[in-house]
């Protein structure tokens, strides 16, 4: 293994066909080389380990290259050799983040004022140019408004938003998308068998997961998981090497949600706690999750999930045990308190209230649907068989669970409060009877959270 390079350095793609999911920018820089309609500076957006600066060096090739074919570098010639071991005397490439002051851009500036020495254009790639300070962005600036002929820019960011309008008005903006699941799996199964790795299914899954749309974070991830199992990386062994919580922990942990199971939840929880999961990790995965469970409740299908086939299978069964309402009600708790969990000092507490109350939402959204089914029940009884409307009110009351009527709201608007006593009064003059059930009833719909829309 001494020999072994680094995946993300080794497998660097050198032509625009071999860039994952970022079509739209490599068909458009290939098409103005083959039309010679390229412009003199380039913006690429994106997040980190997405190919920015590997587009950007393709694409120096490309147009340095003595034996272009259809828009993509040769691969072959002296210039792109040069390039490729990153030694081109007229390809640039600054680290703005480390780079920042207004010196280095009068480096650029004075550089840019000679013609190139061997190509055919001088190329700067400045990464993360968002970190210039605003005296380099004004020198940036005065070479970007009159470029000589020779001089092309390129402008890596992850901040965008973080330039000024001048200079990014003055470029061809590329936003580079996140690469998808699919093509990473795919990529880091192309790594794996030239590198002579058997590697199972899930657990290209799992790092494919992992690397969170980039790439380069897969492939940082895969370096790792070879450098533990070895030639043959196993689910299992893999797994428990990442302290990555199982998907199985997931749905056992909405099984307990589903049950409205606050006291079985939380001796899981701890028991998962001891095994010293990462609990932002497992935060994420129970949103994940429950993301999850709304898109093939939503769509019908486990089409849109990011899954092995063995765990798209039990998606689609636990997806008939919740209704959509149950779901958005849960996830509306998760995201409410995500910026709270990441900043918590204590963040196994906070994941415990988090737990029983995901339980304790969920029971209540089944048993008021439960009174809801019920009252419509009796109004069709009611109007079908015309019975004395005290057999009626005997009905309704049976059909509350016994949770609602011990149901307290928290703090109920004033405003509110007054409304209730006047429905109360009226129903206590009409039928002594049916005063506390309507109370219930307002007090609950009266909540922000039991609104339907
Ligand atoms: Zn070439």
């Amino acid at each position: 293994m001494s020999s072994y390079r680094v995946s993300a350095r080794k497998y660097r793609p050198q032509k625009f066909a071999d860039v994952s999911s970022q079509e739209f920018v490599t068909q458009t820089l290939k098409n103005a080389i083959i039309t010679k309609k390229t412009a003199h500076s380039y913006l690429f957006s994106g997040p980190r380990g997405v190919g920015k600066t590997t587009i950007a060096r393709i694409f120096s090739k490309a147009m340095n290259c003595s034996n272009p074919r259809d828009g993509e570098p040769c691969n072959d010639c002296d210039s792109c050799r040069e390039i490729t071991a990153g030694n081109h005397p007229d390809v640039f490439e600054l680290d703005a983040a480390s780079n920042r002051g207004i010196d280095d851009v009068r480096a650029i500036q004075d550089a840019a004022k000679f013609f190139p020495i061997k190509g055919k254009y001088k190329f700067f790639i400045v990464d993360e140019v968002h970190m210039l300070t605003q005296q380099a962005f004004n020198a940036l600036l005065k070479i970007l408004e009159e470029p000589p002929e020779y001089l092309i820019f390129i402008l890596a960011t992850t901040n965008p938003e973080k330039i000024p309008a001048t200079i990014a008005s003055r470029c061809q903006r590329f936003p580079l998308q996140r690469i998808k699941i699919s093509e990473i799996i795919n990529s880091i199964r192309l790594i794996a068998k030239e590198e002579k790795v058997k590697i199972d299914e899930d657990s290209l899954f799992l790092i494919a997961k992992l690397g969170d749309g980039a790439l380069r974070d897969a492939q940082g991830v895969f370096d790792l998981s070879v450098s533990f199992c070895g030639d043959k990386i196993r689910y299992e062994e893999l797994k428990n090497f990442l302290n990555i919580p199982d998907k199985e922990i997931y749905f056992n942990l909405s099984g307990f949600i589903r049950e409205g199971n606050a006291g079985e939840i939380l001796s899981y929880f701890n028991e998962l706690n001891s095994k010293g999961f990462d609990l932002q990790t497992l935060f994420n995965g129970i949103t994940e999750h429950l993301r999850d469970l709304m898109t093939v409740i939503s769509t019908g299908n486990t089409e849109l999930l990011d899954e092995s086939d063995s765990i798209k299978e039990k998606y689609s069964a636990e997806a008939k045990t919740f209704s959509a309402e149950q779901i958005s009600r849960l996830l509306k708790v998760m995201f409410e308190a995500e910026n709270r969990f990441k900043f918590s000092s204590n963040q196994k507490i906070l994941m415990e209230v988090l737990l029983a109350e995901l339980c304790r939402m969920n029971k209540e959204v089944i048993d008021l649907a439960k009174i809801i089914s019920g009252l419509e029940a009796v109004k069709k009884k009611s109007l079908t068989e015309k019975s004395p409307e005290s057999e009626d009110l005997k009905s309704e009351e049976s059909i509350i669970p016994e949770s609602i009527t011990e149901y307290k709201p928290a703090e109920p608007e004033i405003k509110n409060t007054v409304q209730h006593e006047n429905s109360v009064k009226k129903a206590d003059k009409t039928n002594p009877g049916d005063s506390e059930l309507i109370k219930k009833l307002k007090e609950l719909f009266d909540l922000e959270e039991y609104k339907f829309n």
